[in-house]
């Protein structure tokens, strides 16, 4: 369905170092302060993403723009030009603001404010990694979450952490808080082959155990798959801790010649079985197929599938598993093309407000306001017949 995107990082407003004081030389100080009082707030860090067409789980909070994990195939990272090149942090106040207008006033004016009055379920972290170095600095995401334990508001973190801190286990709660741990393969060369500055596998794995012992619902998203090998050590070391599996697999933007280029020549054995489709290459549709098979054949945990192409052959009605998660989670966004193909209903809570914000601006279709003009249009595209039978 989607990763994480990781803007690239100006070295000057790098989260990695700021976070880091120990080792920033005594001339930065000053210019560290500068930058912090004059650095513009997130302007974007709470709103439905265009996945909303196919993805119940779109919601999205950040609390950083732009990450420091590293991770060679981060999408946007990728996709030459379009991403910023500057670190910014959220407002927490205003998101403060906002959820009170929503939930204590009533306040549904707009398509957040929409959302958060229904309670759907946030996801945190869809572009962004929350737990990212710079937190130990401005703790924004601790201040977000502290938001949603007040008003007692679902979230899903997704994040390569392998720690916290003492003082979020004080406010994070298993009925309103789950996680969802991205991690590709587990082999340490494999790892650092395509992500710098992770935790390696293993200690997600623990931190996975950890989540489990403590009661929380646990996911890992193995994405992005490239080698089935890795996959597999990766299942056989950590399905006792997880409820859930996300697969997706690689994508390489063909615009981005030079990051395709540099990509493709990690990827030795493999590099045959992509195809171009669209502007991306990808694993053939057959490969992806007979791994998500392999992948069943070896774990009893429910797998989504997170490829636009495969939603179909998953375990539950959404890819990340939302559906699996605790009571609080109910009112996920299900209007839309997965939901509707695997269920055939269309009888469900969509948002009214305009929702055009949620994409940019020359995907904005003339004449549609509604999420419900756009996931029939989506569904159309994709599935063809609006009034097939669902498949379950
Ligand atoms: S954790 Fe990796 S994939 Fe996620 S935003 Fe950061 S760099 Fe990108």
């Amino acid at each position: 369905m989607k990763w994480c995107a990781r803007p690239l990082t100006n070295i000057h407003y790098c989260p990695f170092w700021v976070g880091n004081a120990r080792t920033i030389p005594p001339n930065w100080g000053m210019f560290l302060k500068m930058e912090q009082e004059t650095r513009k707030a997130y302007s974007n860090p709470l709103l439905p993403t265009s996945q909303f067409v196919m993805c119940g789980n779109c919601f999205r909070a950040d609390m950083y723009k732009g990450c420091a994990f590293g991770c060679d195939y981060c999408f946007a990272n990728n996709r030459g030009g379009k991403f910023e090149r500057d670190f910014q942090v959220a407002n927490v106040d205003l998101i403060r603001k906002w959820f009170k207008e929503a939930i204590e006033d009533g306040d549904v004016s707009n398509i957040k404010k929409e959302c958060l009055n229904h309670r759907v379920p946030i996801h945190l972290g869809g572009l962004s990694d929350p737990f990212q170095k710079c937190e130990e600095k401005y703790r924004a995401s601790y201040r977000f979450l502290e938001i949603s334990k007040y008003y007692n508001y679902p979230v899903n973190i997704s994040t390569k952490t392998a720690h916290l801190d003492d003082m979020y286990w004080e406010i994070l709660d298993p009925n309103i808080h789950t996680f969802s741990l991205s991690i590709l393969g587990y082999s340490d060369e494999y790892v650092r082959t395509w992500e710098s500055a992770t935790p390696l596998a293993t200690e997600r794995i623990a931190f996975a155990k950890e989540l489990k012992e403590r009661g929380f619902w646990v996911s890992i998203r193995i994405q992005p798959i490239i080698d089935i090998n890795e996959v597999e050590k990766l299942i056989r070391a950590s399905d006792k801790y997880v409820d859930y599996y996300t697969v997706e697999h690689l994508k390489l933007p063909i615009d981005n010649a030079s990051a395709c280029k540099r990509l493709l020549e990690k990827m030795y054995g493999v590099k045959t079985q992509l195809v171009a489709k669209g502007r991306e290459y990808e694993f053939d549709s057959l490969t992806k197929r007979k791994n998500i098979e392999y992948i069943k054949s070896i774990t009893d945990v429910k797998i989504g599938c997170g490829d636009n192409d495969l939603h179909v052959l998953s375990d539950s009605l959404n890819c990340c598993g939302i559906d699996t998660m605790p009571r609080a989670f109910k009112n996920w966004l299900k209007y839309n093309s997965m939901y509707i193909k695997m269920t055939g209903k269309r009888d469900v809570w969509t948002p009214q407000a305009n929702c055009n914000q949620c994409f940019n601006g020359d995907c904005v279709i003339k004449g549609f306001s509604q999420m419900k003009q756009y996931v029939d249009r989506a569904f159309v595209q994709q599935y063809g017949d609006p009034n097939q039978l669902s498949l379950f």
